[in-house]
């Protein structure tokens, strides 16, 4: 997917400040961050949107949870972090590569807006 951000992020055609890189699933900073600790772990297989997900990508989904997992032991925001995706543009989604925001490093509020 030449033209989608991640997917050039993720070919190393595109910068990003890298958290990991596992080879299946990568964690980076986000470029406008929106709480101290604001990594996004995406997929390196391009998938749209959570609500393009199937049946196959199941144990991807379990790999990617604990990827946010991982990043937010490595961020030190392991306590207390919130989890998000974003599915659909009238959700908030804006880049559509399918993706975890993982935010910590100050208290949350909710419902999220
Ligand atoms: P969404 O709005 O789709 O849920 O989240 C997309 C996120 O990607 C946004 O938080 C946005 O700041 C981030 N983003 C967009 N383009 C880039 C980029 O080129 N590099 C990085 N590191 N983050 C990006
Ligand atoms: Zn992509």
């Amino acid at each position: 997917m030449e033209n989608c951000i991640f997917c050039r992020i993720a070919a190393g055609q595109a910068p990003a400040r890298m958290l990991f890189d596992d080879g299946e699933v990568l964690a980076f900073y986000d470029i406008a961050p929106r709480a101290p600790v604001h990594v996004l772990v995406i997929p390196r297989l391009h998938i749209p949107s959570l609500a393009h997900a199937q049946a196959n990508h199941r144990e991807l989904l379990g790999t990617l949870l604990l990827a946010v997992q991982r990043a937010a032991r490595e961020t030190g925001v392991a306590e207390a972090f919130r989890v998000v995706t974003n599915s659909g543009a009238a959700a908030g989604q804006s880049v559509f590569h399918l993706h975890f925001h993982l935010l910590g490093g100050r208290t949350m509020a909710w419902p999220p807006g």
